[in-house]
């Protein structure tokens, strides 16, 4: 017998919502349930006093992929946010990423050549380290001890739970240095905010989907796997496969959304703290993105946290032991019949919105021929 629908989409985020997009629009009829109250993933916004608050956390849409700019402007229109962040350190700011803004603002030089000499000097010590063995090896190799120490070392620190020296050298394999005074923080070409809100997208997207909201997968799977002929899952794939490989690890963050009486708090969308002793590693400011100008004002303060079952899986660590985890698991997954796995969380790997747009129209060209 046919079942009610040819796929069910397991996950409303960016990756099923452009997955669920394309196969409507190929003739599939498809069913999109999440566990969350909302469609969207991280990337949904809830409006507090006419604000769009970036609810898990600060999302800026940039690629270089003119084939995911494109297709995204078909559902939303996008502003010209361009971000660039600052860092406070010991109540002194500095421009985000390191660039002649920064250099001028650590140690006062003016001109490119001025900046490489000195970044040539902070080098100098560390010109020794050969293959570095850690994270603080890596970063005082490429920039000194000075940029390490003030805008590195403690927000990497929060940011992962662990000292810099044994955090594993690859997360910082690149610290670009800018010689230009250009506080853009990435290099693409396209950059924005969906004006409205990334919901906007998301519901564009959904428009023609049924959708089921408020529906854990695995409280209901039998039924949910009888109704279709496949599954899209966009979960943790650990769960799928109900942790026989063991559990894969994450950090997690935790939020503090305030609503203040204020129309400007900070002046820009984003603040990093980079000293240790501050527990948050940042502040958004959320009216920044789209220009507000309403009497109040939201922020976010942005917490680290360790993981553990029931909270929020944010960032894959992806080191030795988990990504030979992820491998058996990988292994599983491919072996599945009318099981299609996609998004964040089931590939166990940190995606921009980009390269989950990209992934998910490759998917779809795949499997929807
Ligand atoms: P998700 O958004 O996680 O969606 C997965 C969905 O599946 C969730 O809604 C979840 O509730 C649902 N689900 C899981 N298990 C079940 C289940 N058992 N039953 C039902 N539903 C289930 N990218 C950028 O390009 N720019 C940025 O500035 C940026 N900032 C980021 C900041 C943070 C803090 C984080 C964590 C990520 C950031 N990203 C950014 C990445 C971006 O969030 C991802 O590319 C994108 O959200 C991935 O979409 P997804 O659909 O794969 O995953
Ligand atoms: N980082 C840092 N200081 C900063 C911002 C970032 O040392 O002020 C390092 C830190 O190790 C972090 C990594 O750069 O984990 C990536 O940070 P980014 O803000 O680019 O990514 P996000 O955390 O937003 O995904």
């Amino acid at each position: 017998m046919k079942a009610t629908y040819d796929y069910l989409i397991v996950g409303a985020g960016l990756f099923g919502a452009v997955f669920a997009h394309e196969a409507t629009r190929r003739g599939k009829r498809c069913l999109v349930v999440d566990k969350r109250p909302h469609a969207g993933g991280n990337i949904y916004c809830r409006e507090m006093d006419g604000i769009q608050v970036h609810y898990y956390g600060a999302h800026i849409f940039h690629t270089d992929n003119r084939r995911v700019w494109d297709y995204v402007n078909r559902f939303v229109t996008f502003n010209r946010f361009t971000n660039s962040p600052l860092a406070n350190f010991e109540g002194r700011l500095y421009n985000l990423p390191f660039n002649m803004n920064t250099f001028y603002q650590l140690w006062g030089t003016r001109t490119p050549e001025e900046a490489r000499a000195r970044i040539e000097q902070e080098r100098a010590p560390y010109a020794g380290i050969a293959e570095p063995r850690n994270l603080e090896e890596q970063a005082l190799k490429l920039g000194g001890r000075d940029i390490y120490e003030r805008l590195i070392k403690g927000y990497t620190e929060k940011q992962w739970g662990r000292a810099a020296t044994e955090l594993p050298a690859f997360i910082i394999r690149r610290l670009p240095f800018r010689f230009t005074f250009d506080n853009n923080y990435f290099n693409d070409r396209y950059q924005g905010i969906p004006e409205g809100g990334y919901n906007a997208l998301i519901d564009a997207l959904l428009s023609e989907c049924e959708v089921r909201l408020g529906t854990d997968y695995f409280a209901h799977r039998a039924e949910l796997d009888a109704l279709s002929d496949a599954v899209l899952f966009t979960g943790c794939i650990d769960e799928y496969f109900e942790y026989c490989f063991g559990r894969l690890e994450y950090r997690s963050l935790r939020f503090d959304h305030r609503v203040l009486e204020t129309d400007n708090f900070q002046g820009n969308a984003v603040v990093n703290y980079t000293e240790r002793s501050i527990p948050y590693t940042r502040i958004i400011e959320h009216k920044h993105f789209a220009f507000g100008t309403q009497p109040t004002t939201v922020v976010t303060y942005e917490y680290p946290d360790d993981f553990a079952p029931g909270k929020e899986p944010y960032y894959p660590v992806n080191d030795e032991r988990n990504s030979r985890i992820y491998d058996r698991y990988r292994t599983l997954a491919d072996n599945c019949v009318d099981v299609l796995f996609g998004g964040r969380l089931a590939q166990y790997t940190y995606a921009d919105m980009d390269d989950t747009v990209e992934a998910a129209l490759r998917l779809s060209e795949e499997v929807l021929r």
